[in-house]
């Protein structure tokens, strides 16, 4: 599953480097968050021990390692499969489905604060286009059960 959705020639470039621990936030506030630990149990095969720890989910997904990084490759990447397989095994912290169960119900991800809106003088916040949302995302699901369900009659 991993191997899909990586480049493994670049992750390795990536577990020589380590460039750009020292300029990633989370690095450098999280004790314990070091993406060069997960790169180096992905390419050794032992990535299923941290599908269940919480450091997967400290990536900010600032971009920062993207940016400086002289492959623009890396760190983010990485940290974003582990947390797809482990969204994908159920494996993922319950706030995290909460937010993915508000969103598809409301199309935000928490509720406007409208005593602290009056209070700023601020509008009604306009209607979020959920219905839509929701018909997209059914559609998404249903397109991809066909892909899943092509690529198991191809197998
Ligand atoms: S993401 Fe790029 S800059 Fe950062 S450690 Fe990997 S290869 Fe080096
Ligand atoms: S995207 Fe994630 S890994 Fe990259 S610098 Fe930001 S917090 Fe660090």
């Amino acid at each position: 599953m991993l191997d899909a959705t990586l480049n493994f020639k670049l992750l390795e470039m990536c577990g020589r480097c380590g460039a750009c621990f020292s300029i990633c936030p989370s690095c450098v506030n999280i004790p314990g968050y070091d993406p060069r630990a997960v790169i180096k149990d992905i390419l050794a095969g032992n990535h299923e021990k941290w599908l269940t720890s919480r450091h997967i989910w400290e990536c900010l997904e600032c971009h920062h390692c993207l940016e400086i990084c002289f492959q623009h490759y890396g760190f983010e990447n990485a940290m974003t499969s582990m947390r797809t397989l482990a969204a994908k095994k159920g494996i993922h912290p319950a706030q995290v489905k909460r937010g993915w169960d508000m969103l598809v119900k409301t199309s935000r991800l928490g509720e406007p604060a409208m005593p602290a809106r009056k209070k700023l003088g601020l509008p009604e916040p306009k209607a979020t286009g959920s219905e839509e949302f929701r018909k997209l995302y059914e559609l998404l699901k249903k397109r991809r059960l066909e892909e899943h369900q092509a690529d198991k009659s191809g197998e």
